[in-house]
């Protein structure tokens, strides 16, 4: 069995991928290894979602990352904390943990391995070569701030660490079975914090099952083709827009468009709690105005050509069939006036009403978490409970697809680790 240390100087508490590399920073800034670090992994599989992320392969970062890949309570914290361990930072990080990275033409990091597990594997023994202490299968149970630092308990309250900092790196709520349940959430809203209420980002969407083209979504199931997505919020009346492939699947729709717009929707629909309408446009009509001069021009050229045929052009045949059957005329010279608008209009913004998500379970990521507001952002300390440190997704920061979380994980744990860490240090020195 293992034996739990009763104290120690840093308690990590989450062994996913801000845990273990808050870790190895706080490890760094202790040259001299004075520091008992340990960290508590509630599952017995460490970093269990590194290993499933980036389809098996760990989108670790990304070439070109700024605050505006990301939402949450303050894009300047946000700012600062990727600006203080950058990606040319993190590159070299990776290096020096014997993990090479290579630049894909998106952009996207990869490990040269093409494995998520030489991620993982280099983020463990990283931690372990510099003498932190890892401890699977024991799930905190509640955290409270004692008399000279913070108790973690666990074995229902019969197990206890006293712990002079704790950095909080339990994740959010995302693909729960890899173990974030949001507890990390619930501890500090018992001690005074303000969660923005989570809510799954990166996530497919449920469509309500109706006669117009959107829809009969699942006719197309597996059918893709490139879009503009976007979501008029009535929260706070933006239009948020995101591009690239939309998929379409027998619940409704997934895809990087949707995936990326999924985390406005979610929030609007937690909110209100009814339908909401979102459109999808051929990446090649930004207007209706765009997708009737097309058609026009396509009728000027071959005015006997079949619509289904010119709309096959854009769209995989079985959606171009069934935008084409919508109209009465079969060739492009019979569309009257009302009808080509009608068809522009469906092609560069169909509604799809959303009345649903997939939930954490396909969600890759959590919206809302603790207000970053409430966090130093040099040290990323709680200002409500002296000592924790937070990083990674249990903080209200979500990225959009192509490796920002990651990022996020590793910059904020720098900071985290870092500030943990000389906090102790500065204190013993002047102790
Ligand atoms: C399928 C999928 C694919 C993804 N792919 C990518 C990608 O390619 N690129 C990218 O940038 N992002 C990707 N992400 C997002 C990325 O994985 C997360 O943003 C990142 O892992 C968050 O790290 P974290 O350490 O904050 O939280 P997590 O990775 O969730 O780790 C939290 C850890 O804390 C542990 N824990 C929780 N509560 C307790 C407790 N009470 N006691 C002890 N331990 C506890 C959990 O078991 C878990 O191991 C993906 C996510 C998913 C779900």
């Amino acid at each position: 069995m293992t034996e739990h240390p009763a104290e120690a100087d840093i308690a990590i508490i989450g062994g996913g991928a801000s845990g273990l590399a808050a870790a190895i920073f706080a490890a760094e800034h202790d040259p001299k290894r004075v520091l008992r670090i340990v960290i508590f992994e509630g599952a017995q599989r460490i970093g269990a979602k590194i290993l499933v992320s980036g389809g098996g392969r760990c989108n670790v970062t990304n070439a070109e990352v700024t605050e505006n890949d990301f939402w949450g309570s303050s894009r300047t914290i946000i700012r600062n904390v990727l600006r203080s361990f950058d990606v040319s930072r993190t590159i070299q990080w990776f290096q020096s943990l014997g993990v090479e990275l290579a630049r894909e033409e998106s952009g996207k990091y990869f490990p040269v391995t093409n494995r998520a597990a030489s991620v993982r594997d280099a983020l463990v023994n990283g931690a372990i070569q510099r003498g932190c202490r890892i401890l699977r299968g024991t799930r905190i149970e509640n955290l409270l701030p004692a008399s000279c630092g913070l108790r973690l308990t666990w074995s229902h309250g019969n197990q206890s660490c006293l712990a002079r900092r704790v950095i909080l790196a339990t994740g959010g709520l995302a693909l729960p079975k890899s173990g974030s349940d949001g507890a990390g959430l619930r501890w500090l809203r018992a001690l005074g914090h303000t969660i923005i209420e989570p809510v799954p980002a990166l996530v497919p969407l449920v469509l309500a099952r109706e006669n117009s083209i959107g829809g009969r979504f699942a006719e197309f199931s597996g059918v893709s083709f490139p879009c503009v997505a976007r979501f008029v919020s009535h929260q706070d009346h933006v239009t948020y827009e995101t591009r690239g492939p939309v998929l379409f699947t027998h619940f409704g729709v997934s895809g990087p468009a949707i995936l990326d717009l999924s985390r406005h929707v979610t929030r609007e629909l937690f909110l209100h709690r009814k339908p909401v309408e979102i459109t999808i446009g051929h990446m090649n009509f930004e207007t209706r105005d765009a997708a009737i001069n097309f058609l026009q021009n396509q009728r000027l050229k071959h005015p006997r050509r079949q619509v289904a045929t010119v709309l096959a052009e854009l769209y995989p045949e079985r959606f171009a069939h069934a935008l084409a059957a919508e109209l009465a005329p079969r060739r492009l010279c019979e569309l009257r006036r009302d009808e080509m608008r009608m068809l522009g209009a469906r092609m560069s913004a169909l509604p799809l009403k959303v009345i649903g998500d997939r939930g954490f379970a396909a969600a890759e990521v959590t919206a809302g978490g603790v207000s970053l507001l409430e966090v130093n952002w040099r040290t990323l300390e709680s200002q409500k409970v002296p000592g924790v440190h937070l990083c990674g997704e249990i903080l209200d920061v979500d990225g959009r697809l192509g490796g920002f979380n990651f990022q996020w994980a590793w910059s904020s744990a720098f900071i985290a680790g870092r500030g943990a860490a000389l906090a102790l240090l500065a204190g013993q020195k002047s102790g």
